[in-house]
């Protein structure tokens, strides 16, 4: 289904979202109070405009409150970010990302009403060091304090040719299986305990953090 989404702050993070959600086929429109930033996106976004979102009544001329989706990529300028968060939900946008880009201001967007913060940053070297502590984890994201999701290789030769059940994969690991992946093209979701283990696969769990961290570990 189509969406609409809006993008207030075309720095290196909104304009890259800008960017592949126009790629995946939804309808942006790119706000940004910098002239050049704007010039950039006019021939990507659906819509770009000049504008100072802070100004209320400028955000409803542009009709935030009828978006889907708004993200609020407003970097080091913490006050813009926070008051434009804060009247986008006031305004009742369904979805708000917000960035922040400490740990205070994360917890301000968070209490304002937020529907999502995201420190890119700091969650992109938790992603890397997770990356690093194990070859097996190839791709990790933290879903909140205590749950992940992971995309593991499965090395150990002993797991080929098995299913899910015989591998009793949820008492063993305490991790559920949420899809295997077969090749770049081929995915199985949501797999069934029948499902077999191949070589080469790679596994995408999702459980506690701690059971994730420990994942590679436990199946060599
Ligand atoms: P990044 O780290 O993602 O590159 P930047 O700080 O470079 O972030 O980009 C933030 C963008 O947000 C800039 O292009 C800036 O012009 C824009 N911006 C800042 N304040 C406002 C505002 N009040 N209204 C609209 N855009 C703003």
């Amino acid at each position: 289904m189509k969406q609409n989404f809006a993008i207030i702050g075309l720095g290196r993070f909104g304009g890259s979202i800008c960017q592949t959600l126009i790629e995946s086929g939804q309808e942006v429109l790119a706000i940004d109070s910098n002239e050049d930033r704007v010039n950039e996106y006019m021939n990507i976004a659906t819509h770009a405009v000049v504008a100072n979102a802070q100004d209320e009544s400028t955000l409803r001329s542009l009709g935030i409150r009828n978006f889907d989706h708004v993200v609020v990529a407003i970097g080091e300028d913490i006050q813009a970010s926070i008051l434009v968060t804060l009247m986008v939900k006031e305004m009742g946008v369904p979805n708000v990302l917000a960035k922040a880009v400490n740990e205070y201001h994360a917890r301000v967007l968070d209490k304002i009403g937020a529907d999502l913060v995201v420190h890119p940053e700091r969650d992109m070297g938790i992603r890397v060091a997770h990356k690093m502590i194990s070859r097996n984890i190839l791709d990790y994201i933290e879903l909140s304090n205590e749950v992940s999701i992971a995309e593991v290789r499965v090395s150990n030769p002993k797991f080929y040719g098995k299913t899910l059940g015989q591998l009793n994969f949820r008492q063993r690991f305490g991790l559920t299986v949420v899809a295997i992946r077969r090749s770049k093209s081929d995915v199985i979701t949501s797999p069934a305990a029948e499902e077999m283990v191949r070589e080469n696969d790679s596994l995408l769990v999702v459980g506690e953090t701690a059971d994730v961290d420990i994942l590679d570990e436990k199946m060599n």
